[in-house]
């Protein structure tokens, strides 16, 4: 088990539950566990190698300094360099990006990419913020973490409420900083500074991927599926399109202000349309439903495209699907994920699912790396591999051993780095 003393009152024992680092650590010790390592391996594995807490001073539009916390996990750093996201969201955690930052090094071993696993994020409302006191933001965040960051050392990219201008100014400021054109540095770019094609599309691509060999184990198909998605960003609203293209129809959305319900289908182009850079579009609409409400829809596939502990043990008995597929970080927990198994309900985890666009991310560094640039149809080819050699290895594994996919992947997953560790003596 977990080192940490049990908890003794309900509050704390429901902290614990809505604890994503905990949860994580339970889950690679159950997993290594399961593999044979001893101790040690978790004892390396339970926390990141580094972290890094900054403060970054910005001038803002009305003249005044604000002082902003940003954080750097570096989870592991055995099979390469580390890679993952950077978050600006108001309820940032320390906790958070270490879990976060697990989840990378997870999902960079299920897809079996040379990296390690990294995440960023900083306290802050993007959405109450200035473009001019955003650029100042990122730009002073590489400035804070620009010593253990770089192209083969840790590689950012967007996450939540972050997107490719920021990532723009993240690169511009690095390439300052070391003295030369260093797009390899960040990925999730605008095309013209070297992104890739397919990148802003890639999680929900991969998700895609993922739900179409869901269904095929349900039997059911996508097309005439009705779909309940939480999130409208970047991976809820791609997912949405690529869904409704294929002839499922996508009875609910939402974004952090509510949702929309029709057991018709909803109209996704208009809504596409109509959403601001920051997944909103309920605003426009009187007649909405809570997020609470929008879970528990009837539907056969739910997609949690948002933020983490959504579905808990207080609503995992009343969701209405048959397959859920995690393209969010976490949304499921612990408790939810035995009581939606015993259901038999078939969750894709996090970690498998949302690994689309990690995946592209890599493509986006080594197209960077050869100086050579692939077309979007190279790009999904090798995507659509990828994945489903990872969505087959985790659910063959789940089967073999006849545990719940969440953690079959963090045995699929765990399993690289582990070994490279071992390989280089540190373990
Ligand atoms: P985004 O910022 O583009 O969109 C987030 C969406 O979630 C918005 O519609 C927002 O309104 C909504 N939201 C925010 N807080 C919410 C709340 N409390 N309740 C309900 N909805 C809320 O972010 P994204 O990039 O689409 O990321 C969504 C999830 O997918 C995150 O968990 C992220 O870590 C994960 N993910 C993203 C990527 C990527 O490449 N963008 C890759 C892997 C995983």
């Amino acid at each position: 088990m977990v080192a940490d003393k049990a908890s003794d009152s309900p509050n704390e024992q429901n902290e614990d539950k809505l604890d994503v680092l905990k949860s994580t650590q339970t889950v690679v010790q159950t997993a290594l566990d399961k593999l044979g390592y001893p101790e040690e391996v978790f004892d390396l594995l339970k926390e990141p190698v580094r972290m890094m807490t900054v403060r970054i001073p910005v001038r803002m539009d009305d003249d005044s300094i604000k002082i902003f916390t940003g954080y750097r996990a570096q989870h592991n750093d055995a099979v390469g360099p580390t890679k993952g996201g950077v978050r600006f969201h108001p309820d940032v955690t320390e906790k958070e990006v270490k879990a976060l930052s697990i989840w990378m090094s997870l999902k960079a071993g299920i897809v079996d990419l040379p990296y390690g696993g990294g995440k960023g994020g900083i306290v802050c409302d993007p959405r109450e913020m200035s473009f001019r006191e955003l650029e100042g933001l990122s730009r002073g965040y590489v400035r804070a973490i620009s010593q253990i960051v770089g192209p083969t050392k840790d590689i950012p990219a967007p996450d939540v409420f972050t997107n490719p201008q920021i990532m723009a100014w993240m690169m511009d400021e690095y390439s300052r900083i070391d003295e030369f054109n260093n797009p390899g540095f960040i990925t999730g770019k605008p095309i013209v500074l070297g992104g890739s094609h397919g990148r802003e599309s890639a999680t929900a691509k991969g998700v895609t991927i993922c739900i179409d060999e869901a269904v095929k184990k349900k039997g059911i198909s996508v097309k005439g599926s009705r779909v309940v998605i939480q999130g409208f960003g970047n991976a809820g609203s791609f997912l949405a399109k690529f869904l409704n293209d294929q002839g499922a129809k996508i009875v609910g959305i939402s974004d952090a202000y509510g949702g929309l319900h029709d057991p018709d289908g909803l109209d996704i182009d208009y809504l596409l349309d109509r959403r601001d850079s920051f997944g909103t579009v309920t605003k426009l609409f009187e007649d909405t439903i809570s997020n609470e409400e929008l879970l528990e829809l009837d539907c056969d596939i739910l997609v949690p495209a948002a933020v983490e502990n959504q579905i808990t043990e207080e609503n995992a008995d009343k969701i209405n699907a048959s397959i859920i597929v995690e393209a969010a970080n976490g949304p499921t927990t612990l408790e939810a994920t035995r009581i939606l198994s015993e259901r038999g309900i078939l969750l894709v985890p996090d970690v498998l699912a949302s690994a689309g666009g990690v995946t592209v991310s890599y493509f986006e560094w080594v197209q960077n790396n050869q100086g050579y640039y692939w077309t979007e149809e190279e790009i999904e080819e090798k995507l659509y591999k990828v994945m489903v050699k990872g969505f087959n290895n985790v659910y063959n594994t789940a089967e073999t051993r006849k545990i719940d996919m969440r953690l079959a992947a963090y045995m699929v997953g765990v399993r690289k780095m582990a070994e490279a560790a071992r390989f280089r003596g540190w373990i």
